[in-house]
């Protein structure tokens, strides 16, 4: 069984005061790495044995990490629990009622079917920044770099955060970017997208066309939402049979402001003049989309 369908479990059969535990665990890991049965006592609000109680049970369920060697004895969720949360969350929220087989797996996430509460099917995307996609997220490393300590957890949070506010962002253009429906923890719910990425279509009838589309997109991004995507490439666009693009993957979004902006740019640029050079022979003036943007002159 795969990891988020024991957490789609847990979210049925655990109990609240289950729930209640790993919400306390989440709200003293701000503090701690490894939070202390007392805090986690505290934040709950159950007594000490109590609280021991469901720190055993779920730590024998597999959903915490328990580390004896602090001097003290502490607890960690980790990414099944906070799957769990997030999804508990959801659904108490009414976004969801079921998650459903996996649609995609990239570095940094994974995408699966969900079921919206009005029986709709939607993309639930569970953002997994771990150390070894750490480094790409520049972005993300400006926030922590004050924190004493790292949690995973969090950078995955907030990166999630960083693509439901893009998403929003976005919407207004009607450029078909996936709606954005909820956002908790670490788990965007956003509208399901038909389509495969561009990467994997073996051969396009019209390259230069599809190529105009994703500029136009790119400078309409920039001059109308002040965005840059920061991660364009061919496994973040997807094309549907009607030749339709939809850019996706957006938790390293930038703003058109920033310091740097025309070295982003640029750097998605060069992705897709790469990309469209290397298979169709077709290429693109990078300057010219630099002036329609006016970060050149
Ligand atoms: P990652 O950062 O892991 O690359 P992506 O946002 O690119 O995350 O998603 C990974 C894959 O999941 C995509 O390449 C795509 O195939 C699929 N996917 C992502 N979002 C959606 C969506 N809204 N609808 C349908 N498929 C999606
Ligand atoms: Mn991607």
């Amino acid at each position: 069984m795969t990891q988020i369908f024991r957490a789609a479990n847990f979210v049925r059969e655990l109990e609240t005061e289950d729930f209640r535990v790993l919400t306390a665990i989440e709200l003293g890991s701000r503090r701690f790495s490894y939070v202390p049965l007392e805090q986690i006592s505290f934040y709950c609000r159950y007594p000490r044995p109590e609280t021991q109680f469901r720190l055993d049970r779920l730590h024998k369920f597999g959903l915490l990490q328990r580390n004896s060697q602090l001097g003290y004895t502490g607890y960690q969720l980790i990414f099944e629990s906070y799957d769990v949360l997030a999804l508990h969350a959801l659904v108490e929220k009414n976004i969801i009622t079921a998650v459903g087989s996996p649609i995609g797996k990239g570095k940094e996430s994974d995408v699966f079917f969900g079921q919206g509460s009005d029986g709709n099917e939607i993309a639930l995307k569970i953002h997994r920044i771990g150390r070894t996609s750490f480094r790409k997220v520049r972005k993300l490393r400006n926030y922590v770099k004050d924190r004493k300590h790292i949690s995973w957890l969090y950078i995955s949070r907030l990166s999630a955060e960083s693509e439901f506010t893009a998403l929003k962002r976005i919407e207004p253009l009607h450029l078909e970017t996936p709606t954005p429906i909820a956002q908790n923890r670490h788990i965007v719910a956003m509208g399901l997208i038909d389509g495969q990425e561009l990467s994997t279509i073996p051969e396009l009838e019209n390259p230069k066309e599809i190529l105009n589309e994703i500029l136009m997109q790119v400078e309409r991004f920039f001059l109308e939402a002040h965005m840059i995507h920061c991660d364009l490439c061919e496994f973040n666009i997807l094309i549907n049979p009607e030749n339709k693009i939809r850019i996706i993957d957006w938790p390293q979004w930038e703003e058109a402001t920033h310091p740097n902006a025309q070295s982003y740019l640029t750097r998605d640029l060069i992705n897709i003049q790469t990309f469209f050079k290397k298979n169709y022979n077709t290429t693109f003036e990078i300057d010219e989309v630099l002036r329609t943007c006016k970060v050149i002159d």
